[in-house]
């Protein structure tokens, strides 16, 4: 990857760092590397910026962790690469305990080692404890129902400590000194296994027993863990990984997977030194890996796909599960489809029914639901593709570059799909956890709690709300339900806003905001958009060539009708005669979508980059059906290979804004096809020809930065080809790192927009 040699990059950690040695070995660590910048402590946690050469700056995040001193303990490790300023020397600088006095909610953090410990340890009064915990590790954000952080604002508050419990919790010498949820096999929270109806089987160490030999005899396990329920089986069972499919509809989506060790991981995948940090940090997300060859795994975990997402164990209770199985399992979220997880066992015998064979539950209530987040490496960086445990509710601080005075108290409601909110106090944006896609009941009813949950936690009044402009989005229409006033944000300059903010960019700069759909200023749906940013505002400035999509949304199920579409504008009537580009469809329904075609009813515009993927996947014949969104676009960049240098052709259209015209890239796509020529090839040029695109819009704009964001950025290739080229091209470009390219970004991003530039 060619990026800028000298960079930033600022790391925030929280956790047992004071008082224990972390700065001066953060300063050692810092020269030793020749590395440039500071390191402070504040209230909120160790601030640490250091600059130099890209390679030392990943020798810098690695070690960090791996040899801090031994009495330190990291709760939160979050690094962003940022531009380099210039530092000259390192310093150890003052505590900065002026600016912002918001109390932080921690996330929820994976069990330390010392617990882990514990749990193994036959002699330790917390041997086989599934709810062990210490001030390092141990739910926090899933338990917590009001400031301050007292275990009487937890749902732990129903628990009393025993006397040794109590003792620790005073002792401040002791490991589990204000630990909140402090609890052990006496006084804490318990184990029991339910079968479908709700009556208990067993309890304690029984439940835990018998729970792991269902799920060694192929049977579906709900298990109650630290954000919701999760559905757990055999993932080397496949009649077992089939049944989960089909009791779930989810045909064809790729499974997680927990295993046992980092070892075990590397059994299945390539595991690189950035992935096995993700894998072991403290937020400990599912990381996409790619897999090995002979990974062996049931067929119906992931199928077709050339990565697996993995996790560690996160909970005592994961753990005492994967040491006593031995085996990989799948472990997806506990709900049907696309609704938000179960997190109340009364709700998860009615939700799940039919769906899980037994059921392992608590009597710890979590209080709100937690999704585990997702990850992966990109052009050398982390990249968090879904924000929940582990990462919410952590802030965004904004640079000086973003803050308005009157900032204070403003929500966004975030998007259609992948919604999350974000309030914004000062210099701070709380993004929330994942929601989902607020297309279900439970989906709605998950967003409007997070809306009225973040504003409560931190005792704020909302004075502006940000939203969407599209007028039908649920997330929109709940704006009116409060009294503050309301600024609608374009959906891709949402996008493009919360890339700036997560890199500290100041306009003026190319935003490039591609995705799947989004509500465009002149009531078309974009999606392919190219947004040049000043000081005050947006403009238009490209979009990629619209086509009509036969039947609306219901073309994100069936690429082949975005396929149909594309080939109608290059062709118009003359299409109807070449039967080689119209296989597959039978007689009625081409009739039908042809009439919605001509007729132009039916067959909205569009400029979108996500259904230019589909409608290519479409007509070299990769996919006709998608069962889920994006499913097309992801095996088009599988099938890539990697060394390809050759891009299809295209032009730009003078008109205002610039016109990016794919037909010649159709036109040679066909004729390849017609030569036989492979699908990795296809996609390749394919791709590549989406990176020039990019180059020549920046070279037209004379904008050295180009921000990255939307859906199709989480496409590896298509994200490094463009970086790549446009580093080799002068330009310097941004991507998203802590912050999800998709529109589980869009929250912050309204929030950036609303409260930094003008209305529209
Ligand atoms: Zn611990
Ligand atoms: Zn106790
Ligand atoms: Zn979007």
């Amino acid at each position: 990857m060619r990026t800028p040699q000298r960079q930033r990059v600022r790391v925030v950690v929280r956790g047992a760092v004071q008082g224990v040695g972390f700065r001066p070995f953060v300063y050692r660590l810092a020269t030793e590397l020749q590395l440039a910048g500071w390191v402070s402590n504040s209230a909120q946690g160790v601030f640490i910026e250091v600059e130099g050469a890209r390679d030392l700056l990943n020798r810098f995040l690695l070690r960090l962790e791996k040899e801090k001193p031994p009495r330190a303990v990291l709760q939160t490790f979050e690094s962003s690469f940022l531009d380099s300023v210039n530092y000259s020397g390192f310093e150890i600088r003052e505590s900065e305990d002026s600016g912002q006095k918001t109390a932080l909610i921690l996330p929820d953090i994976a069990t330390c080692a010392d617990c882990v410990r514990e749990i193994f340890d036959p002699a330790d009064r917390r041997f086989h404890y599934p709810f062990t915990n210490c001030t390092n590790c141990g739910p926090r954000f899933s338990i917590i129902e009001a400031l301050p952080y007292d275990r009487a604002h937890t749902s732990m508050k129903a628990f009393t400590m025993c006397v040794d419990c109590e003792r620790e919790y005073h002792d401040p010498q002791n490991r589990r000194f204000h630990a909140q949820p402090n609890a052990c096999p006496r006084c804490g929270p318990q184990l029991q296994l339910w079968d479908v109806r709700g009556q208990i089987i067993a309890s304690q160490d029984e439940a835990f027993r018998q729970a792991v030999e269902s799920v060694r005899a192929g049977r579906i396990l709900a298990l109650k863990g630290l954000g919701g329920f999760q559905l757990i089986v055999d993932a080397k069972n496949e009649a077992a990984v089939l049944q989960l499919r089909e009791r779930k509809h989810r045909e064809e989506k790729p499974f997680a997977v927990m295993v046992s060790s980092l070892k075990a991981a590397q059994e299945l995948c390539r595991v690189s030194e950035l992935e096995e940090r993700l894998l072991l940090s403290p937020e400990t997300p599912i990381v996409l890996l790619e897999r090995k060859q002979a990974a062996l795994l049931a067929p119906s975990v992931a199928p077709g796909n050339p990565y697996l997402g993995v996790m560690l164990p996160y909970t005592p209770l994961h753990h005492l599960v994967l040491h006593s199985l031995g085996i990989p399992v799948v472990a997806t979220s506990g709900n049907l489809s696309d609704e938000p997880i179960c997190i109340d066992e009364r709700d998860a015998l009615e939700r799940l029914r039919g769906l899980a064979d037994v059921f392992l539950v608590h009597n710890r209530p979590i209080v709100r639901h937690m999704d585990d987040s997702i990850a992966r490496a990109m052009a050398g960086r982390e990249m968090v593709l879904r924000r929940a445990r582990g990462y919410a509710p952590l802030p965004i601080t904004l640079t000086s570059d973003f803050r308005l005075p009157t900032s204070d108290g403003v929500l966004a409601l975030g998007a259609h799909l992948k919604n999350t909110v974000a309030l914004r106090l000062g210099e701070n944006v709380f993004v929330s956890q994942h929601i989902g896609d607020l297309e279900t009941a439970q989906a709605y009813t998950a967003f409007v709690k997070s809306a009225a949950d973040l504003p409560h936690l931190y005792e704020a009044v909302p004075q502006l709300i940000a939203c969407d402009m599209h007028p039908d989005y649920l997330s929109t229409k709940h704006a009116a339900h409060f009294s503050a006033p309301v600024r609608l944000v374009q959906h891709h300059w949402a996008h493009i806003a919360a890339c700036m903010a997560e890199n500290e960019l100041a306009p003026p700069l190319l935003g490039v905001s591609w995705d799947g759909t989004g509500y465009g200023e002149d009531g078309t749906i974009w999606g392919g958009e190219f947004l040049s940013i000043d000081a005050v505002e947006f403009t238009r400035t490209a979009h990629l060539r619209q086509f009509r999509l036969p039947g609306g949304e219901a073309a994100v199920k069936q690429p082949r009708r975005s396929a149909l579409g594309l080939l109608y504008e290059i062709f118009g009537e003359q299409l109807w005669a070449q039967d080689d580009l119209l296989t597959g469809f039978d007689p009625s329904e081409l009739s039908l979508l042809r009439q919605m075609l001509e007729k132009k009813v039916n067959a909205p515009l569009t400029s979108s980059a996500g259904r230019l993927f589909d409608a290519v996947a479409g007509v070299i014949g990769l996919r006709s059906h998608a069962s889920f969104e994006g499913q097309a676009a992801m095996e088009l960049e599988f099938a890539v290979q990697p060394g390809i240098e050759v891009a299809y052709s295209f032009l730009v259209r003078e008109e205002s804004p610039l016109v990016l015209d794919w037909q010649p890239s159709v036109l040679e796509m066909i004729d390849d096809l017609g030569k036989g020529e492979t699908r990795a090839m296809i996609s390749g040029k394919f791709h590549n020809m989406l990176a020039e695109m990019i180059v020549a819009v920046a070279r037209r704009t004379g904008l050295d930065k180009v921000a990255l964001s939307g859906g199709c950025f989480q496409n590896r290739y298509l994200t490094e080809r463009t970086i790549d080229r446009l580093c080799a091209e002068g330009f310097r470009p941004y991507w998203h790192q802590r912050i999800p390219p998709n529109d589980g970004g869009i929250s912050l991003g309204q929030i950036v927009a609303a409260t930094m530039f003008a209305p529209r």
